[in-house]
């Protein structure tokens, strides 16, 4: 991947495009960012810099090799310039290795679990072929969708003490192609205590290896680690540049990509799956929920309870991803629908869902809204964390519905 196809974050691409031109890139780095903000893509265009043979704006004695013969005899010159971000040429044969993960001066650890027909604890290369695959589909995953990938069992993930004798051995080693060696740590969080096995490389690692550590959550991480790195954080990513993102993406308008983009908080894998269809089912399946919700306790209620629990059955159905896609476009449509109630409009909402918004407005006023977030922030956590998906949306749908007819809730344990 180059730089320039890491989705946002045009400031901190920049000042590492400067500090590869100046050959002055820490030897240790640690790039914090919340989950779908682009912490591995840039980990892997960092690498690919590294390696690339013709990267614009690099100072190399060889350049010559690769500039167009001139007509004249002019000199060749140094120092190619592209554009304003200096960057790898995406073509080179090192290159093309980087953008398959297939470079052998690039290596990877990441999480894994134990592997059934082997004796010793997992290491990385253990899963090398799945981890390619699974770089290739999306490198804005989430850890819950990589283990996923190569678990069908609910295991928690591990980087070991082996992988980490595994990481010492090959920085010792002489590089293979490239000058430098780049060893990427993806979640250094699930290091734990094995971390402590490389604090010393960390801390001064063998010449032209650069080690390029990817955390989500830093209060996880050693502090051993943390004061042996350089920080580089990133924030959410912007909605316009998610927007635009999206847009080359799908065939989507200007105005849905945005809302996708403001719905995801800056998520980007979070974003894909919206745009990939399951967004779409949300607002049916919204509007379902609230109006079976509202009638469970009329007069009808068998014949909707009925309703009720098929559409608890497909809620639970549908995964725990996507049931939390589905949470976060509630809050989101209850914010728009509280605008409207509080006299304001949706710049966001349109046609049958602005209607819907605009009938839901009727029953809000400021404490009903707020009950209502609580809640569905609570679901989405207990969602999160693997609670029953059936008993946590059957429970909840009769909250909604003593919170919009301004009743008290019932204490039921998952609040
Ligand atoms: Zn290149």
């Amino acid at each position: 991947m180059k730089l320039s196809e890491v989705v946002g974050h045009q400031e901190t691409k920049d000042r590492l495009s400067e500090l590869l031109t100046a050959d002055r890139l820490p030897h240790a780095m640690m790039i914090l960012g919340p989950e779908g903000s682009g912490g591995l893509p840039l980990a892997l265009a960092i690498a690919q810099n590294l390696v690339c043979e013709r990267r614009s704006g690099k100072k190399t004695e060889d350049a010559g090799l690769f500039a167009a013969p001139s007509m004249f005899g002019d000199p060749a010159p140094v120092i190619e310039e592209t554009g304003p971000l200096s960057d790898a040429c995406g073509e080179c044969p090192a290159c093309v290795k980087a953008s398959k993960f297939i470079h052998p001066d690039i290596h990877f650890t990441f999480p894994v679990v134990t592997v059934k027909s082997k004796n010793s604890p997992p290491v990385s290369s253990d899963y090398i072929t799945e981890w390619r695959k699974a770089l290739a589909d999306n490198p804005y995953m989430n850890a819950v969708d990589w283990l996923q990938q190569i678990t069908d069992e609910n295991k928690q993930g591990n980087i070991t003490v082996n992988e980490c004798h595994e990481v010492i051995k090959r920085i010792t080693l002489k590089s293979y192609e490239s000058k430098y060696k780049v060893q990427i740590i993806w979640m250094a969080e699930y290091l734990r205590e094995a971390g402590n096995t490389l604090l010393k490389v960390i801390e001064e690692p063998p010449a032209d290896t650069i080690f390029i550590l990817v955390v989500e959550n830093i209060e996880q991480v050693l502090n051993t680690i943390i004061s042996r790195t350089q920080l580089v954080k990133l924030t959410a990513i912007e909605d316009t540049d998610l927007a635009s993102y999206l847009l080359t993406q799908f065939e989507i308008t200007d105005k849905i990509a945005l809302r996708i983009a403001r719905i995801s908080d800056g998520n980007l894998n979070a974003a894909l799956e919206y745009a990939g269809g399951a967004e779409h089912q949300s607002d049916a399946m919204l509007r379902e929920w609230l109006s079976l919700c509202l009638r469970i306790k009329s007069p009808q209620a068998p014949e909707q309870a009925v309703k009720l629990f098929e559409l608890v059955e497909n809620l639970a159905k549908i995964g725990r991803e996507n049931q939390k896609i589905f949470l976060k476009y509630f809050l989101w449509f209850l914010r728009e629908s509280n605008l409207i109630a509080i006299g304001l409009t949706s710049e966001k909402l349109e046609g049958s869902e602005l209607d819907f918004a605009k009938k839901l407005a009727t029953l809000l006023d400021p404490d009903t809204t707020d009950r209502l977030n609580k809640l569905i922030n609570k679901v989405h956590y207990y969602i999160e964390r693997n609670t029953n998906p059936k008993i946590i949306f059957m429970s909840t749908s009769f909250k909604i519905a003593s919170i919009l007819k301004k009743e008290e809730v019932v204490y039921d344990g998952y609040e």
